[in-house]
């Protein structure tokens, strides 16, 4: 997995949106990027760490903005490393700029004061939780929150044979549609809450931004080794815009918008 970090604007985080038809979806993808700015020194690490799961989640980026298109939503991408920060976690969280990942002593966040630390939330993540906010609000109906990520086959030195992993917090209504009508969509392995759940505070983007307004929403993780080609991000991609469309309805989810509703308001992205 060699793609390479893409931030031409330079701006942190960045939303991707075909101006569609205002479905009542936003998809986010949190560890789209492994772009470290420049001031960072590459945080004092070699090239195939940059490059690893540590950094990013590789290929969860094309498998969302696939989903996007084919289901007509906007897409909130973080346009930096997760190393720098990592925008699926709040401010006070030790793991939002890790020391350590996995394996990996991360160099340049060892020892990182209050400054740095305020300083990293103000540039990354304060402009990811606006632009996604914004995003949110400017849909014409209230939309349903679908996150997704990629997962490392291999961790600690352990194999992981869950394949796909639905996760939730307190709110389950998505996940428990998505869990029940699995088998009817794929053959792969798929588990809830794996492989890791709410304790270990991997929902704070459902916490944060779905949950105290009661929006449906479900975070989704793909094991990286299923979706490392084209092909198979284009394949995963159909195969989730399905899944999750019938999910919806199941849930009670208003998919796609009525036509006509809040007009002016269908621009995907916020301005
Ligand atoms: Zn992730």
């Amino acid at each position: 997995m060699t793609q390479k970090a893409e931030n031409e604007s330079g701006a942190p985080a960045k939303c991707i949106g075909n101006g569609g038809t205002g479905a009542p979806l936003v998809f986010v993808c949190e560890h789209a990027s492994n772009h470290i700015p420049e001031k960072y020194g590459n945080l004092g690490l070699e090239e195939a760490v940059r490059e690893s799961h540590v950094a990013w989640d590789p290929g969860a980026s094309a498998v969302a903005r696939r989903l996007a298109e084919a289901l007509e939503g906007p897409l909130v991408e973080s346009a930096v490393s997760r190393l720098v920060y990592d925008c699926n976690r709040p401010p006070e969280a030790p793991d939002a700029m890790p020391a350590r990942s996995e394996i990996h002593e991360i160099p340049g966040n060892r020892a990182l004061g209050e400054e740095a630390r305020a300083a990293r939330t103000a540039e990354v993540y304060e402009p990811f939780r606006r632009l996604l906010s914004e995003t949110i609000a400017a849909r014409p109906l209230p939309p349903a929150l679908i996150t997704i990520h990629s997962f490392t086959p291999v961790y600690h030195g352990r194999a992981r044979d869950v394949e796909i992993g639905i996760l939730h917090d307190a709110d389950s209504r998505l996940a428990d549609a998505m869990l029940e009508s699995a088998p009817q969509f794929t053959s792969r392995k798929v588990a809830r809450n794996a492989p890791y759940g709410p304790e270990h505070g991997v929902t704070h983007t459902l916490r944060e931004h779905a949950l105290p307004t009661g929006l449906l929403n479900v975070m989704i993780e793909i094991r990286n080794d299923l979706i490392a080609s084209e092909e198979d991000q284009a394949g995963m991609a159909d195969m989730l815009a399905r899944w999750i469309a019938h999910a919806l309805i199941r849930a009670g989810h208003p998919l796609p918008a009525a036509p006509g509703k809040a007009p002016g308001k269908e621009a995907a992205c916020h301005d």
